[in-house]
């Protein structure tokens, strides 16, 4: 971290000048709305004098910045006056009645939203949620509240270096991340969210932000030369078509790049599509045109074009995405999108909140909003009543990418990325997820368990005899869900018992492989335990029968998600979660009569593998691995060949797979081309970031 005591000393002078430079920023703005404008900031000066942000600055540049980042997204006046004063009820003696007075209701209101939405860094899960539950009042109200808030997270991000407390500065920096990020991309304004995802990126893992830096930097050079070229290539197709295209290249912001590392266990030097092009075309039809124009130049990777003109994102997001095969089998992504899509895609709903002189803005109303529906949803099924709940609920259901499928009528209904039929049954009603059978994507049957893929018709098959099965819970991405299916387990099925995200069952099934240890004989066990005998029956019994029976995670080993896990039937204590090779267990003298079988209710069955391929040169490897790993059902998620000094092909590939055992059958069907050399297993890229 750099060092961090530099304070900036400001002088009288340059404060005057940044204040003339924000004056010129006004010039969009009518000459009568631009003096309320600098009114409020000369109010907002005088009310905070005396006052210095962390970083020696008078305090007056921090609200000048955020209403700077307002006027890039051409917010209306109320919303930059607000920004001006977005600190005054809490930072000075002002009050609310005199804010009215001097701006009116419509500025007071927002000032007073923005107030109310405190920082959630404190830690307490009960005061993040209590503060998520005001925001998201503040949101169906009045959207620009969050959109000043967005714009003072990312000066406060920006400055974040001057927080002298580490465990501070990361708790913001992880808040950002898991709330704020998000919530500016769901709201569809993309390089605010990315802005804020890499100044997040650059605290909580600093080791690698550097590395991304500086590996971007080394390329520079190289990386001109080849988007030159590709540049020029799509200008030329271009013209010969008659289209009138703009080409804008750029390096991926940090955060993708450091998201395809952890995901798709690369190493950055395997990263190649470091860079995305992106072409603006004049009309909707005209993407299209281009996107022919597109495949005819370069070969286009199966499975990667993604349609969000037809079925645009949730949030308004439109454009056409493709992955090309350019120049060496380098894979490069594609964007095309008209010049109005772009617009939404950079400034997303708060285009509806844009000043245009001599016209009201049209303004949507918040409950129109895609985001704002389903926070209104959570409350109103109460998801809001246990705060831990609740700040789950919202990364899940909320916060988390999504994916948009229709029911045989038509209807759009978005979920989280990774839902399965199930999930969706639930979203339609809950007796249709309480009776779901099976489902049918594009006619064709599906595994009620398989995640959902964007923009699939998708029939629910019910049948009156079907009812929830405990690994459903493995397979629903929605809280709705989840919630749903957990009460009905609960409540029917007297075998299982969920709480705390782990599911214990009756079943008595000690697993076979694992010889049980020895009978203990030692006395060093802490509690004198009583020696009765419980057989399998009676655990289950009193699973059963003790509804308030509780689990509790082991404070010696304190498992977490993903761990092997076993439950042990204390008595007094409920279920006792351990982790599978605690050393403690072989202390506990009845352990093999009370053990129970515990597992994780959201442990995934996928699987996934990486693998190296080396064949000598040929065009078309890249499409028979793919088919190879479909033939036998797997995915694959990312995979790259590069030409060797030899002139061999040497790649990585990342399959993801119903079971371990499938990936043999694919090598084997791998090996079988005839110019590949050799395949093996590379150990997957682990490394939990956080949560
Ligand atoms: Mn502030």
């Amino acid at each position: 971290m750099s060092p961090l005591s530099d304070k900036l000393i400001l002088s009288d002078t340059d404060l005057d000048a940044q204040i003339r430079h924000f004056t010129g920023r006004l010039d969009n703005y009518p000459r009568s709305e631009r003096r309320d404008i600098l009114r409020a900031l000369h109010w907002s000066r005088k009310l905070h004098e005396g006052q210095q942000r962390a970083s020696g600055e008078p305090y007056i540049i921090h609200p000048l910045r955020t209403a700077e980042i307002l006027i890039d997204f051409r917010m209306d006046p109320a919303t930059i006056k607000g920004a001006l004063l977005h600190d005054v009820l809490e930072d000075t003696e002002v009050d609310r009645s005199e804010l009215v007075e001097k701006f009116g209701e419509d500025v007071a209101t927002l000032v007073d939203g923005v107030t109310k939405i405190d920082d959630m860094d404190v830690g307490k899960s009960a005061r993040k949620a209590a503060s998520l539950r005001k925001m998201v009042w503040a949101m169906v109200e009045d959207l620009r509240v969050i959109f000043i808030k967005l714009a003072d997270k990312r000066h406060n991000m920006n400055t974040l270096q001057y927080i002298t407390e580490d465990e501070r500065r990361l708790r913001i920096a992880r808040e950002c991340l898991e709330i704020y990020a998000p919530m500016a991309g769901k709201l569809g304004m993309s390089s605010l969210k990315s802005e804020l995802e890499d100044l997040s990126l650059k605290y909580l893992k600093p080791e690698t932000y550097a590395q991304i830096k500086e590996h971007i930097a080394l390329k520079k050079a190289e990386r001109g030369h080849y988007l030159e070229k590709i540049q020029g290539n799509l200008l030329q197709a271009a013209n010969q078509s008659r289209m009138r295209i703009e080409v804008a290249t750029r390096a991926k912001h940090f955060y993708s790049i450091y998201r395809k590392m952890k995901d798709k266990g690369k190493d950055l030097e395997e990263i190649y599509d470091l860079l995305g092009v992106r072409v603006l075309c004049d009309t909707p039809e005209a993407c299209y045109v281009m996107l022919g124009v597109v495949h005819r130049l370069w070969v286009p990777l199966e499975g990667r074009f993604k349609d969000y003109i037809a079925s645009p994102k949730g949030n308004g997001y439109q454009s056409l995405h493709t992955t090309v095969l350019t120049e060496g089998g380098r894979p490069l992504e594609i964007q095309i999108r008209s010049r109005t899509m772009h617009e939404t895609a950079e400034f997303g709903i708060a285009a509806h909140w844009a000043y245009k002189e001599g016209k009201s803005p049209d303004q949507i109303h918040p409950r129109q909003v895609a985001v704002v529906k389903q926070l209104q949803t959570l409350r109103d099924e109460g998801h809001d009543d246990d705060a831990g709940e609740f700040l789950d609920a919202i990364k899940r259901d909320v916060l988390r990418d999504s994916i948009i499928v229709y029911t045989p009528k038509g209807d759009p209904i978005e979920l989280p990325e990774g839902s399965t039929a199930i999930d969706l049954a639930y979203s339609i009603h809950s007796e249709i997820g309480e009776h779901c059978l099976g489902a049918k994507a594009n006619g064709a049957i599906i595994p009620l368990t398989r995640p959902l893929e964007n923009t699939q018709t998708v029939q629910i098959l019910t049948s009156p005899n079907a009812h929830p099965h405990v690994n459903w819970l493995k397979h629903v991405r929605s809280a709705r869900a989840r919630g749903k299916i957990r009460a009905w387990l609960n409540s029917h099925d007297a075998n299982v018992l969920i709480d705390r995200n782990i599911v214990a069952r009756q079943k008595p099934s000690v697993p076979q492989e694992e010889p049980s240890p020895p009978p203990e004989t030692n006395e060093s066990s802490s509690s004198k335990l009583e020696t009765q005998v419980l057989d399998q029956e009676k655990v289950g019994i009193t699973i059963g029968e003790e509804r308030n029976m509780m689990i509790k995670i082991s404070q010696c080993c304190a498992p977490v998600p993903g761990d092997r896990i076993i439950g042990y039937v204390s008595r007094g204590r409920g279920i006792v979660v351990h982790k599978e090779n605690c050393p403690n267990l072989k202390g506990i003298e009845d352990f093999d009569e009370r053990r129970i079988q515990v597992d994780w209710e959201t442990a995934s069955s996928r699987t996934t593998q990486r693998f190296r391929i080396h064949s000598r040169y040929t065009h078309d490897l890249f499409s028979e691995i793919e088919a190879a790993i479909r033939k036998f059902h797997g995915h694959l998620i990312s995979g790259s060949l590069d030409e060797t000094e030899r002139g061999d092909l040497e790649g990585f590939f990342t399959v993801e797979m119903e079971s371990r055992d499938d990936f043999k059958k694919i090598s084997k069907s791998i090996r079988a081309i005839p110019t590949v050399l050799s395949i093996s297993k590379v150990q997957n890229f682990q490394n939990r970031y956080y949560g």
